[in-house]
């Protein structure tokens, strides 16, 4: 069994390796005139075209940075001095990673773009046979069933080691590249194409469809993973399935297939404020053109965030969508299972948390405020043009691209996930997600949800704080046999499942009674009794 494990961790590292590799496997030119008129818009060929087609006339490039950076160059150039000259009937509008990406698409060749299936069985394929080979035989190798968590401060992968360290600088730069530089990863984009195709004959994939299918096939692997490790374990096992099947069939199929058929692919369960682009002018008037569907979109996404959410958290705590339903949760919950231990349980990093996620939570207040009175004002005009875009002399465009860039792709992804090695895997959960904030207040001031603790029984061994990936001190409550009820508990059930004496119950109950703390506290089998 040992041999399958290591010759799988071999199989998965060179898939890995081939993977990362791949931005060094195709060279880049232009083939023709038309290629780059098929390309490029004809608001974009008219600005820089010309240029961009002499430049690069007769040379080939070794990486996509060659070809891109001297069109971009040249983009900002004519497009910077139509902005100094208030021409702003012909500035253009695109965006870097757009562009890029398109001229990186239209240039590529080499050994990737003509043999797309094979390179997606070296990487995705391999990379899964591999990971699994690796997993599986865990199910003898770790005996009977029961939470084998042997080791893990001592193993570099998962006590912040160099392996821990290697993973956090891949992860990091690829949400770098995927988020500001995709062109970057345009074969690797390619080796998707075969995927998106069973969905759209011909059709080429994007970077977020590459890494929709990273995200599904990480989280299958290690639910796996999960299924295995907790097997004897029925809330885990169900709140696996709970996640997959959200991010497989919401995620990711139905954002896929809806489009097949004329309608918008939206992720249905993303609520507002997670959803920040749910008021931008854009997806409005895309909704608004897409008939009943696209209504019912729109209404959806309302009643979701206002009522469906806090009902829900009110009867069942915020853990019915962040551990059964969330796709950020559901990459915590499996690919980020190896690292719960790291988060950080000091009193300072509850009191940072406590600002951050509601100073996030109040910054994506004011985006909606804002993006949504653009909206409106554009929607509702007479002359259906851009609306007024400032409100109280901000506007709503800076306040997207800050937010976009620091919470959205910043917070979210590479410090979110990027970060797991090191703080923990639901560092964007606890410090960064608004909906979480917005959830956390409810369920902290009216829900039903409570941990219960059976404090005699405690034997402070610590199992249940250290495994909790909120940083939640759960020891200091079962001490006490106090409930626990906080607004960032995520209600993973993991404290529960790892304390050995069977201390704590994750439970709905009566609203009255639910700090558990009104009698005395018990310290010991009934010993001591302090009143408070
Ligand atoms: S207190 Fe328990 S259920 Fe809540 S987040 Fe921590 S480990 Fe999960
Ligand atoms: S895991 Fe159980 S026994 Fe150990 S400290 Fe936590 S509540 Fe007490």
């Amino acid at each position: 069994m040992k041999i399958i494990k290591n010759l799988g961790l071999i199989i998965f590292l060179i898939a890995l390796a081939l993977f990362t590799a791949l931005p060094f496997f195709g060279s880049y030119s232009v083939e023709s005139r038309e290629a780059v008129e098929q390309t490029l818009k004809p608001e974009e060929m008219a600005l820089f075209g010309e240029e961009f087609i002499a430049e690069t006339q007769g040379k080939t490039y070794s990486d996509s940075w060659g070809i891109v950076s001297p069109a971009l160059k040249v983009y900002h150039e004519k497009n910077d001095a139509l902005i100094a000259a208030q021409d702003w009937g012909n500035v253009v509008y695109s965006t870097d990673k757009d562009l890029g990406l398109r001229i990186a698409r239209m240039s590529q060749n080499g050994p990737v773009s003509q043999n797309k299936g094979l390179f997606l069985f070296l990487t995705f394929g391999l990379g899964i046979i591999g990971s699994l080979m690796w997993i599986i035989p865990n199910l003898i190798l770790d005996g009977p069933p029961g939470i084998k968590n042997d080791g893990v401060y001592h193993s570099s992968a998962t006590n912040r080691g160099w392996i821990g360290i290697a993973t956090a600088v891949w992860l990091i730069g690829f949400y770098i590249v995927l988020y500001f530089y995709p062109w970057l990863m345009v074969e690797s984009i390619t080796v998707a194409d075969p995927v998106k195709g069973l969905f759209i004959a011909g059709q080429q994939a994007s970077q977020w469809f590459l890494y929709g299918m990273l995200y599904v096939v990480a989280m299958v692997v290690m639910g796996i993973r999960m299924y295995i490790k907790y097997r004897h374990n029925k809330y885990q096992m169900v709140r696996t399935t709970s996640v997959l099947f959200f991010q497989i069939i919401f995620a990711f199929l139905l954002v896929e297939i809806l489009p097949i058929f004329g309608l918008p692919g939206k992720d249905l369960k993303n609520a507002m404020p997670l959803d920040y682009t749910f008021l931008y002018k854009y997806n409005v008037e895309q909704l608004l053109d897409a008939g009943m569907f696209g209504l019912f979109l729109l209404i959806w996404g309302f009643v979701l965030a206002l009522i469906v959410v806090p009902t829900l958290v009110y009867f069942y705590g915020k853990r019915w969508y962040c551990s059964w339903v969330c796709g950020c949760g559901g990459l915590a919950e499996t690919l980020g299972d190896p690292y719960r231990q790291l988060s950080n349980k000091k009193m300072w990093a509850w009191k940072l948390e406590r600002w951050l996620v509601h100073g996030v939570l109040v910054f994506a207040g004011l985006l909606t405020i804002w993006v949504g009175w653009h909206t409106f004002t554009a929607l509702s005009g007479p002359d259906g043009g851009d609306g007024q875009s400032t409100l109280l002399g901000i506007s709503a465009y800076n306040l997207r691209d800050w937010y976009g860039f620091l919470i959205g792709s910043i917070f979210a992804g590479v410090i979110g996930t990027g970060f797991y090695p090191y703080f923990g895997n639901r560092s964007w959960c606890r410090f960064g997600c608004p909906l979480a904030a917005y959830m956390g207040i409810v369920q902290r001031f009216k829900s039903r949800f409570r941990i219960t603790t059976n404090g005699g029984q405690c034997i402070s061994c610590g199992n249940c704080s250290t495994y909790c990936e909120q940083g939640i001190d759960v020891r200091a409550y079962a001490q006490k046999g106090q409930n626990i009820v906080r607004a960032s508990c995520v209600g993973c059930g993991v404290c529960s499942a790892v304390c050995p004496r069977g201390v704590l119950k994750l439970e709905n109950g009566p609203e009255e009674g639910r700090f558990g703390n009104e009698g005395p506290i018990v310290l010991g089998n009934d010993g001591f009794k302090i009143e408070v």
